[in-house]
């Protein structure tokens, strides 16, 4: 039998929000099943499995949103037989870092991610609103109690076979590949051979990026090196020598991360963090990624002491990078650090700049909407794999994996999350040849496509993107013949009413 949540539950309220209830006697697997109960389900032994390997965030939810459609699943894990360097135990979607899923708040791009995965009926989210310990507007688990009871209910499906096994090779059939960031090296040359090594990564070193509505146009400006491409191609935060002074000095002494050693190991030879460039000489990073050369401020039309570039993250030119900016500072001292830069001083991170071990393939060039190999259909790629950044990016990814996978097997269209969900977002700018250069990315507003108007003040703005979002689910939900007619599908919108405090946006 399933095991029943700790000491407190949460149970639906207008289909929508969680409202805690200390004495409830409901558990997560009776509720799930209600759940599968009002939507499309296969319910028969004679359909093929579906495999899944790698028994993480990703391949969990999956496996559970397949087998909860009455399709079986063989789901491989090689833990505890084989760790990564990062996982402990013989739990499925261990947690390998923080405890936290981020932000809760209802208006946050995360906090809307949750909203869209409960909507789905995710069950990792269920358990870990069961877990949750106190952590202000985040919401984090126990981490020890959510890998149990997610090993619990994937271990006790009857429809789910899970093998402790590393794969290393592709099985027949329909098959979703989860195997993470720290993918094995067993399955290393199944990847190579599925995707080509050209478009497989194995560290990510990603640049921060702001929200271009963050950015102070009076102190920056577009332009061009040398006037070449378009005019308008870089925004450019030109520094004086003094502030220039000042931002290697404060770069120079905050706090960095520090990478564990199989990171370490591979990373720093392929890929110099900012500081570390900062750190070869007082003016390195002038004669690097800040030269000033071709530019000419046009407040003092001199050319500055040093400049920082930015350049367009997405078609919509709604977010931009830092040029060269790959860091491994601490998060709270990029944002300390970099706001020193002028005409950043306001900015609004979509991301910050991470370094680490990360095994991932080039998905605008690989995956469609539905997270199939576009070279070979029957095989799904989803979690951190398939680009994505963050615990509850990948649940979704694995939610949607298994969710596409159920609806093919029922002779149906895919379930695809639309453009203006805050996952579909990340999905579309996750699955779209017209991405280049692709790092891994987590849920944020910078990626959205802008609002009709313009909205005034950025809580005001936050809340019509989630509200928008919200409304753009609902409907994707009610319209697809496998999600439609779950109660999961109907409810409030109103992302402001939930009235949990968005002055912790929650980080890692
Ligand atoms: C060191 C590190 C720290 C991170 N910290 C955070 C954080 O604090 N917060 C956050 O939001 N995100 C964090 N991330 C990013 C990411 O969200 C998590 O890594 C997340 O667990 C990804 O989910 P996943 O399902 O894709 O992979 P995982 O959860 O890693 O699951 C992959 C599973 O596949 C198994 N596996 C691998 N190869 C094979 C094989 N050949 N056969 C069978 N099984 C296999 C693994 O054992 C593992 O159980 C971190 C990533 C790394 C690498």
């Amino acid at each position: 039998m399933m095991s029943r949540p700790p000491s407190a539950c949460f149970e639906w309220s207008g289909g929508l929000v969680y409202r805690f209830c200390p004495s409830s006697d409901v558990d997560v697997q009776s509720t799930a099943m209600e759940h599968a109960n009002t939507t499309h389900s296969v319910r028969s032994r004679s359909v093929e499995p579906v495999t899944v390997i790698g028994g993480g965030l990703a391949g969990s939810e999956a496996a559970w949103q397949l087998a909860e459609r009455g399709i079986p699943v063989t789901l491989f894990e090689m833990r505890p037989g084989k760790q990564s360097p990062a996982h402990h135990s013989g739990s499925l979607a261990e947690l390998v870092c923080s405890n936290s899923f981020k932000s809760d708040d209802p208006i946050t791009a995360a906090g809307e991610l949750k909203r869209e995965l409960e909507y789905l009926g995710s069950m990792l989210l269920q358990v870990a609103r069961i877990c949750a310990v106190p952590a202000g507007g985040a919401l984090a688990v126990d981490r020890e109690v959510f890998a149990r009871t997610v090993t619990e209910h994937i271990e006790n499906h009857p429809l789910v076979d899970v093998v402790r096994r590393e794969m290393r090779e592709l099985p027949e059939g329909r098959v979703i590949i989860a195997t993470g960031p720290l993918s094995s090296d067993g399955i290393e040359p199944v990847l190579g051979n599925l995707v080509g090594a050209a478009r497989l990564a194995f560290f990510d070193a990603a640049a921060p990026i702001v929200e271009a509505s963050s950015i102070d146009r009076e102190l920056a400006f577009s332009a061009s090196r040398y006037g070449k491409g378009g005019s308008d191609d870089y925004i450019n935060c030109p520094m004086d020598r003094e502030q220039y002074d000042r931002f290697i000095a404060e770069l120079l002494t905050a706090r960095r991360v520090h990478s564990k050693d199989f990171e370490r190991r591979e990373l720093f030879s392929a890929c110099q963090p900012v500081e570390e460039i900062a750190r070869s000489g007082h003016d390195a990073l002038r004669f690097g990624p800040l030269k000033p050369v071709g530019l000419t401020d046009p407040r003092t039309a001199n050319r500055p002491w040093a400049v920082v570039q930015l350049r367009a993250e997405n078609l919509s030119c709604t977010a931009y990078n830092l040029v060269g900016f790959q860091t491994n500072l601490a998060f709270s001292e990029q944002e300390r650090v970099f706001r020193l830069i002028p005409g950043l001083e306001h900015a609004e991170f979509a991301r910050l700049g991470v370094m680490h071990r990360n095994t991932f393939i080039d998905s605008p060039r690989l995956l469609d909407a539905s997270l199939r190999l576009r070279s070979l259909p029957r095989v799904r790629v989803a979690g951190q794999l398939a680009g994505t950044e963050g615990y509850l990016e990948a649940v979704g990814s694995g939610l949607l994996a298994g969710l596409g996978a159920a609806a093919e097997i029922m002779g149906m269209e895919p379930f695809v999350m639309p453009e203006l969900s805050a996952f579909g977002a990340l999905m579309a700018y996750a699955t779209s040849p017209l991405t280049s250069g692709y790092q891994p990315m987590h849920v944020n507003w910078g990626i959205i496509e802008p609002l009709p108007q313009r909205v005034k003040g950025k809580r005001e703005r936050y809340a019509a993107y989630a509200q928008r979002a919200l409304q753009a689910t609902g409907e994707a939900i009610a319209t697809h013949p496998m999600t439609a007619g779950s109660r999961t599908a109907a409810g409030s919108l109103d992302p402001m009413s939930s009235g949990v405090d968005s002055s912790n946006p929650g980080s890692r």
